[in-house]
């Protein structure tokens, strides 16, 4: 179990799929708590992503590895508090779907900051809940405005995003309070890329973990370009793919690529060394 199904799962199998931490109770509580502080409201407010700045990158070139680890620490903090997310799979996201009204489609954020992608080819991000009914509050946010989907529309986008091979993920807005299922890539979401790049843990990973069969891979290695967290990997010598189940977040990405039917998610919970690596 992952900290936040014991702190915020209530006895539901994830802490994602219990009701209350979608719920406009603590959407409002969150607004107002964050008012009340004089913090900035706008959603985007992503206390992580603050923390770090240019800092982080200067430090890194200097080797100082006391900064670096401070500014870890901070922007973990930070972000764990506001604005984090956790890799779900597929069949995790559609549920969700079916569980939250309303879904919204909207431009993304961090493909438009980190590489300037138009906003109407831009559609990859979705917003749930009561949060959503005040979009226009943040014009600048929500540039190309919403797009409210029914729950199979919903469902339906994102299964043609994890086809196209975007990850399924969770972010809170306010933790516990759950209000985006995004759909990312590496390196254009600033989550993965912080994540993995810099080992700052903006991004957690999910409950299960990728296992190739050996007999079963016959090298073909087009899963590998699947894996959006650099776990998957070609061994030449092998003639087969190989994962490092410690860098695996357990999107299940490269199972639905594998026509051999050779990679299978477990529940991280059942293998003993990975049941705490997230
Ligand atoms: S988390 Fe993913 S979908 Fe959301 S804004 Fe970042 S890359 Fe886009
Ligand atoms: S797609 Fe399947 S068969 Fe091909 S390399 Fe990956 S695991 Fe092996
Ligand atoms: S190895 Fe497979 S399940 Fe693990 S992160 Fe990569 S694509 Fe996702």
């Amino acid at each position: 179990m992952c900290d936040w199904c014991e702190k915020y799962g209530d006895g539901y199998e994830r802490w994602y799929f219990n009701p209350a931490n979608y719920a406009r109770r603590l959407y409002k509580i969150r607004r107002e708590e964050a008012e009340s502080s004089g913090a900035e409201t706008n959603p985007q407010a992503a206390g992580g992503m603050a923390v770090i700045g240019p800092d982080f990158q200067e430090a890194r070139d200097q080797g100082d590895l006391e900064k670096m680890q401070e500014i870890k620490q901070k922007a973990e903090a930070a972000s764990w508090l506001t604005h984090f997310g956790q890799v779900i799979t597929l069949e995790e996201a559609l549920k969700i779907a079916d569980m939250i009204y309303p879904i919204g489609l909207m431009t993304c954020s961090c493909r438009r900051s980190m590489q300037g992608y138009p906003s109407e080819e831009n559609f990859t991000c979705m917003g749930m809940g009561p949060g959503m009914y005040k979009w226009e509050r943040w014009p600048d946010t929500y540039r190309g405005g919403m797009h409210y989907l029914t729950p199979d529309e919903a469902k339906e986008v994102i299964t043609k995003m994890n086809k196209r091979g975007l990850v399924q993920t969770v972010f809170t807005f306010g933790t516990p309070y759950l209000a985006g299922l995004c759909n990312c890539d590496y390196p254009d979401c600033a989550f993965i890329r912080t994540t993995v790049d810099f080992g700052i843990k903006l991004l957690w990973k999910g409950h299960y973990v990728a296992k190739i069969d050996p007999e079963l891979c016959t090298g073909c290695a087009s899963c590998v370009s699947r894996c959006q967290f650099k776990a998957l990997n070609y061994s030449p010598s092998k003639n087969m793919a190989y994962i490092d189940q410690f860098q695996c977040f357990g999107c299940g990405l490269c199972v639905t690529e594998c026509d051999q039917g050779a990679i299978s998610l477990v529940e991280r919970a059942k293998l003993p060394a990975l049941a705490n690596v997230w």
